[in-house]
């Protein structure tokens, strides 16, 4: 099933929570699973295709039911093409 053309919103978060994010991101000694699980916490769930930090979320309504997805910018540039 094609999925119908969704309602983009930018994920709005404080500053600081970003700083923290970023920081966190950044930091060498943290493994992947800790660095996901920090983007999850903050906003809300890592990019649908490749786990990085979103930036985007992508809301379908299907048929009454919506789907929420979150992109990274480069993934929502290619998933819009
Ligand atoms: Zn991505």
């Amino acid at each position: 099933m094609k999925k119908p053309k969704p309602t983009i919103t930018p994920i709005i978060i404080s500053d600081d929570n970003l700083e923290f994010l970023k920081k966190k991101l950044d930091d060498p000694n943290l493994s992947q699973y800790l660095k996901r699980r920090f983007i999850r916490e903050i906003m809300g769930s890592t990019c649908f295709i490749c786990r990085e930090m979103p930036t985007k979320i992508a809301s379908y309504d299907m048929d009454g039911i919506s789907l929420v997805e979150r992109y990274c910018d480069k993934c929502f540039k290619i998933e819009s093409e």
